[in-house]
């Protein structure tokens, strides 16, 4: 099927975008890589009469690493993220998530953002932020917002940004030396969406785990983290059955 007829805008500037976003309210989608939001209306699961495409947007495509972690901007597509040597080195959860998300293609158009925002549960950076305690940054015309990954997302592919909003960055903490990071899954073929994962970030200090963050993706309807199993861990070694 095809897309339904839609009014395509442009804005050069992440100002000029806010301000389409508030005059056209909830009659406008933003445009990332469009991996997703493209095949949605192609189904005709959504039918927005306005796409508001950011993809262009260079102010947005920076990853800096600074004291308070690494920031990823909103135009970053998986796929320079993947490769960029500053995830690997300062948001290691962030690189292991990376080479699940679907195929290289996808990856090369779709965003980091564009997948937080989509919130399917079933995506790896949902629960990447989680298991990290993300910050989300969101723009309007009303100024900026900082919202926590924990308050971000509300259910299947719903959030709590607002229509009017903008997601510019996702902001990672810094990563402590002392931590290890892993993602596993369980897929048809390598690729697909994962029928269930898990985002770990494990902390061990002299041999013995003193924090732990498991977030699943896939088993509800946002990301889920499992404080009973993470707090079963500390004091054990690595290797230990629990
Ligand atoms: P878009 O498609 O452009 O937008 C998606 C949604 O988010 C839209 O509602 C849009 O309005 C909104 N949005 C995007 N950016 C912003 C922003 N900055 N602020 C506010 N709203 C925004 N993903 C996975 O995680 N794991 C997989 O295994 C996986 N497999 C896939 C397999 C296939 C065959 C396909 C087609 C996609 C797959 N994806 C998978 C999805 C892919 O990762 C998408 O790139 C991602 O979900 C959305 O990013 P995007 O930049 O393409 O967003």
């Amino acid at each position: 099927m095809k897309n339904p007829p839609f009014e395509y805008h442009c804005p050069g500037s992440l100002n000029e975008a806010v301000t389409l976003l508030a005059e056209l309210g909830d009659d406008a989608k933003i445009l990332a890589g469009g991996q997703s939001l493209l095949p949605v209306m192609a189904l005709r699961l959504g039918t927005p009469p306005h796409i508001i495409d950011i993809g262009g947007l260079t102010e947005l495509a920076d990853i800096t690493v600074g004291s308070d972690g690494v920031t990823i901007g909103a135009t970053v597509r998986h796929r320079a993220a993947e490769t960029s040597d500053d995830i690997a080195r300062h948001a290691p959860l962030v690189a292991a998530a990376l080479p699940h998300v679907g195929h290289r293609a996808i990856r090369t158009r779709g965003t980091v953002l564009g997948s937080i925002a989509h919130a399917d549960p079933a995506a790896e950076m949902p629960a990447v932020c989680l298991a990290t305690g993300a910050t989300m940054v969101a723009r309007s015309v009303d100024g900026e917002r900082e919202i926590a990954a924990a308050d971000f997302f509300e259910g299947y592919l719903t959030t709590v940004l607002h229509d009017n909003e903008i997601l510019t960055h996702v902001r990672f903490p810094a990563w402590p030396a002392t931590a290890g990071a892993a993602v596993v899954e369980i897929s048809r073929r390598h690729g697909d969406y994962a029928l269930v994962g898990l985002a770990c970030k494990v902390d061990v200090t002299e041999g013995e785990i003193t924090s732990a963050a498991l977030s699943f993706l896939g088993v509800s309807g946002t990301p889920v983290r499992v404080t009973r199993a993470e707090q079963s861990l500390v004091g054990k070694t690595p290797g230990d059955t629990v």
